[in-house]
């Protein structure tokens, strides 16, 4: 298996393999890997997703982007040591709403939120090819919510790596917060810079433009263009469809920021997996259930909602979508994006605008609409939901077709979010034991000055080996 750049000419050179992707995230070309090839789900697998645990079906279907880079007995000891952390046996259970509607829980790992599921396995592939090199690696991030925890918690106790998550001093919640600083592990260090979130990304970005600190440290990111996190992602849509085996087509709806969740449907579909349509759902920051509708990329101003992972305006891993939009053209998609850019818009062709709508549909919720879906979710079914799972049945339920059978799926556990959900039923959610347990453990956390030098010297000052 070999992985491009999707800002590459065509007739682009012979490709990487995995492991070169794992570690580089992002290509030298500023562009995202892409698999040149997708393999083809088989039919033994797919007839088999049903009844596989979780774990063995994750295997199995990152074996062939994986390729030779892990051999396949070290690839399921990673992959099952990553879920065995996981709170339901499932690892991601289905849940009824009503007899067509299901909620595909994916906030059951340690963090409790969907990006435990691809950091988990990344952060072991990592440690697993940095130990194949005999080299470290220092991963730098910025967070403003559930990215950071979920990196830290996956990379805490990793032999060869260290990790360094920088967020803006008092404009977290509490629980975000607590997730990262009450953390255990002396190779994962949590810093409130006093600034904004952009103050923050800003330093992480300058760090890498500092090529002698880049190398001198070995930095690295697992930010969510990595192609690895991706390919994790595929597994759930494909165990999904294997448990409910219905004989329908599914349509997924999928709670939308940086596309990184809904491109995963995408290759679980592209793989074979029989999928009626995809559905972006998007709450106020809604560029890309526009783009569905109108064809056109138009930026607005970021809205802060009660779905904060969803307040993006630049969904970086649309650009996997749009380089197949252009037919693996990376010069066409580079300047579609530099338009875009440059300009706040850009307009698809009304062909590629047609392929576009003939696989995804649509909308979006404010946030009065989100609490009004949380607060009927729970008079209906006594359950409670998250805003940005909200967000997503909200959205199925208006797109979804007589006779569709939809799987919305969950991305945070309610006691992630107890304010909103408490102003939507009046009541607040248990939260699992191990999410209660942050509020009692003693919070480790260094505060510097937005300041690249103090950053650096600290991270220098951290890091192992
Ligand atoms: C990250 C996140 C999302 C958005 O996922 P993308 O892959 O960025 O589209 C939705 N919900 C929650 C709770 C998240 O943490």
């Amino acid at each position: 298996m070999r992985y491009i750049s999707t800002r590459s000419e065509s007739g682009h050179g012979p490709g990487l393999a995995f492991d070169d992707v794992l570690l580089a995230g992002l290509a030298p070309d500023g562009g995202l890997y892409v698999p040149e090839h997708v393999p083809k789900l088989s039919s033994e697998l797919a007839s088999a997703a049903g009844s596989l645990g979780y774990s063995e079906l994750a295997a199995r279907m990152l074996a062939p982007y994986v390729g030779d880079a892990v051999d396949r007995e070290a690839l399921e000891e990673m992959v099952a040591d990553a879920y065995a952390s996981f709170a339901h046996p499932d690892v991601c259970p289905l849940v009824a709403l009503d007899d067509d509607h299901w909620l595909l829980e994916l906030f059951h790992g340690p963090t409790f939120a969907f990006k435990d599921i691809a950091l988990q396995v990344v952060a072991r592939l990592f440690d697993h090819e940095l130990e194949r090199r005999d080299d470290r690696a220092m991963i730098v991030a910025a967070t403003s919510g559930d990215t950071g925890s979920a990196a830290m918690e996956a990379v805490a106790g990793r032999e060869r790596i260290d990790i360094v998550v920088l967020h803006p001093a008092g404009r977290t919640s509490e629980i975000q917060r607590r997730q990262m600083t009450t953390l255990d592990a002396s190779n994962a260090h949590a810093v409130a810079v006093d600034g904004t979130f952009d103050d923050c990304q800003d330093l992480v970005k300058a760090m890498f433009n500092d090529r002698a600190f880049r190398v001198e440290t070995k930095l690295a990111a697992v930010n969510s263009i990595n192609w690895a996190r991706v390919a994790a992602q595929i597994v759930y849509y494909v165990w999904a469809a294997g448990r409910l085996a219905d004989e329908r087509p599914v349509t997924f709806c999928v709670p939308t920021g940086n596309f990184g969740n809904v491109l995963a449907g995408h290759y679980a579909r592209r793989m074979g997996l029989p999928t009626e349509r995809l559905l972006i759902a998007s709450n106020t920051n809604d560029i890309l259930s526009r783009l569905i509708k109108t064809g056109e990329l138009a930026a607005h101003d970021v809205v802060p909602t009660l779905s904060p992972s969803m307040d993006i305006q630049i969904s970086s891993n649309l650009e996997r979508l749009l380089f197949e939009l252009f037919d693996g053209d990376g010069a066409a998609t580079t300047s579609l994006l530099a338009q875009f850019r440059a300009e706040g818009r850009a307009r698809l062709s009304a062909e590629q605008h047609r392929r576009l709508r003939a696989e995804f549909a649509g909308d979006r919720l404010d946030d009065r609409e989100t609490l009004e879906v949380m607060s009927r979710v729970h008079a209906d079914s006594n359950m409670f939901v998250d805003p940005h799972t909200a967000v997503g049945i909200g959205v199925a339920e208006r797109c979804r077709r007589p006779g569709e059978l939809v799987v919305t799926l969950a991305t945070a556990h309610p006691a992630k979010f107890g304010d909103a959900v408490e102003r939507a039923t009046g009541s607040l959610p248990d939260a699992p034991p191990a999410l209660a347990a942050v509020a009692d453990r003693p919070e480790r956390c260094t505060s510097l000055p937005n300041d690249i030098a103090a950053i650096e010297d600290f991270v220098r000052s951290v890091r192992r080996g």
